[in-house]
């Protein structure tokens, strides 16, 4: 015989109660708490999305619609790129981008030349499905 007994009902029903409050006190914490987070994390991180002269913006090197590799336009720098018909070459250079030494039927992506920032334009290169493609900051 497991009959609840009304006083104890009532007991539990008064802690019960001042526990809720203090979950719900909890979880409101928590919440002020992973917004205050975002707000720091949020000012730390835009500064280093271009704004200042010196720094370049994310690019983006994708194959097959993965990111396969990242660099900061600011750095001068080569990276080299495995694609499916060949490889080809990304150049990096005083704040631009390009594609160079690419091993394509149509060179179309060497021919576009020159992507700097703020052109949003993406550099593809078909044959090796390949783009190269500055990172929309989030917002
Ligand atoms: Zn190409």
């Amino acid at each position: 015989m497991r009959k609840v007994e009304p006083s104890f009902l009532s007991g539990t029903d008064g802690i019960m109660h001042s526990v809720m409050k203090k979950k719900e006190i909890i979880i409101l914490a928590m919440i002020a708490l992973i917004a205050a987070i975002a707000i720091v994390l949020f000012n730390v991180f835009k500064p280093s999305q271009g704004t200042e002269g010196t720094e370049g913006v994310k690019v983006a090197i994708y194959h097959r619609n993965r990111i396969v590799q990242e660099f900061d336009s600011g750095k001068d720098a080569i990276y080299t790129i495995d694609g499916d018909y060949g490889t080809l070459d990304v150049e990096v250079k005083d704040g631009k981008w390009r594609v160079t030494n690419e091993e394509c039927p149509n060179h179309i992506c060497a021919e576009m030349g020159w992507i700097g920032e703020g052109e949003f334009l993406p550099i593809t290169c078909l044959p090796n499905n390949v783009v190269v493609v500055e990172e929309t900051p989030a917002s």
